[in-house]
């Protein structure tokens, strides 16, 4: 999941509801394995709940933003990193998010706060930073996290 990702401009907008990954995205984004990224299938909705521009679900990516198809969305190449932790055990990964989720609920109580503290999210957000270190300064785009 992310939340309060802006995207500018409309180049590259996907026009089809669910797509898969373009080569020049599969080959953009090299955190996660080329392979895995083939068979990820991205979804254009209206409205995702709690106001999350993003979600991941398995190899689906649902998205509530438009997202550029060109490989330099800093929300997909953020939510790749879910497909791979989904990937890496369903179940383990459901009880990690939900448990990690709850047990900071408890401490936090405003559950925005509990969001930013979920070690899936934690690894999401660091990864994605890491990936976007490594792309040339001219290849990014205006997105903010
Ligand atoms: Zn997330």
């Amino acid at each position: 999941m992310a939340v309060n990702h802006v995207t500018s401009g409309n180049t590259g907008v996907m026009a089809k509801l669910v797509r898969r990954l373009s080569d020049a995205e599969v080959e953009a984004y090299n955190h996660i394995e080329p392979a895995l990224a083939r068979r990820v299938r991205l979804v254009r909705i209206p409205l995702i709940p709690g106001g999350f521009s993003g979600m991941t679900l398995g190899t689906w990516i649902l998205v509530a933003v438009p997202v550029p198809d060109d490989g330099r969305s800093t929300l997909v190449a953020h939510e790749l990193v879910h497909v791979r932790q989904w990937n890496e055990g369903r179940i383990r990964f459901t009880r990690r998010y939900l448990g990690s989720f709850l047990q900071q609920l408890r401490v936090e109580r405003a559950w925005k706060a509990a969001y930013w503290l979920i070690e899936a999210e934690r690894e999401a957000r660091d990864e994605t930073h890491r990936w976007q270190q490594q792309m040339t300064p001219e290849s990014r785009t205006g997105e903010n996290q």
